[in-house]
């Protein structure tokens, strides 16, 4: 048995939902492939009696995993630096907020696991880069309707969202009117 603790219930959902809450925290170790990675590793699912988990990267290397290709859990210095993927994310929101978009898609168009990416946006601008895309897709929303020529159901959907009431809840909750009210008001 190679050394590292078993996969505990919670870390394990969160490697079935990719979810990236633990990544930089723990690390997961394979024992059929040699490989370990951040939790929320886009890879294979593995079985549960093959993890065995570490708390730093280190830890895992010395009992002889070798990091994996896919999410890189060993190079922040191979990472970009903070303000150009910042600069990055932001030009990647812009281009493709009408597009369905998470944490993780962006992640993996830049490069870099979705905590690193987390982490640098909010700490470069206080918003999680998920917050700017809301904004982004609101302001373009507010573009549209004040053009006046879409369905509110058309902006919605050009602006990147999936359901024309949430886009009215989030539209009145950022701008206190309804996006039917402010297309009245300008009218
Ligand atoms: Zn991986």
């Amino acid at each position: 048995m190679k050394p590292g603790l078993p996969v505990s219930d919670t870390l394990y959902g969160a490697m079935m939902e990719r979810n990236p809450r633990f990544d930089g925290i723990l690390y997961v170790g394979i024992v059929s492939t040699g490989i370990v990675c951040y939790p929320s590793c886009r890879s294979r699912l593995p079985r549960r009696h093959n993890i065995r988990v570490f708390t730093s990267m280190r830890a895992a290397l010395e009992a002889g995993f070798r990091p994996c290709k896919r999410c890189r859990p060993d190079s922040p210095a191979g990472q970009p630096p903070d303000a150009e993927l910042v600069r990055k994310a932001e030009t990647f929101i812009r281009d493709n907020f009408s597009a369905p978009m998470t944490l993780d898609s962006m992640a993996r168009a830049l490069n870099v696991s979705p905590y690193h990416l987390q982490r640098v946006f909010k700490r470069a601008t206080l918003q999680s880069p998920a917050q700017r895309l809301r904004e982004i897709r609101l302001m373009k929303a507010r573009e549209l309707l004040a053009e006046g020529r879409a369905t509110v159901g058309e902006v919605a959907a050009r602006a990147g969202f999936h359901s024309p009431s949430y886009f009215a809840a989030r539209f009145q909750e950022a701008f206190g009117m309804t996006p039917s009210a402010f297309r009245e008001k300008e009218d």
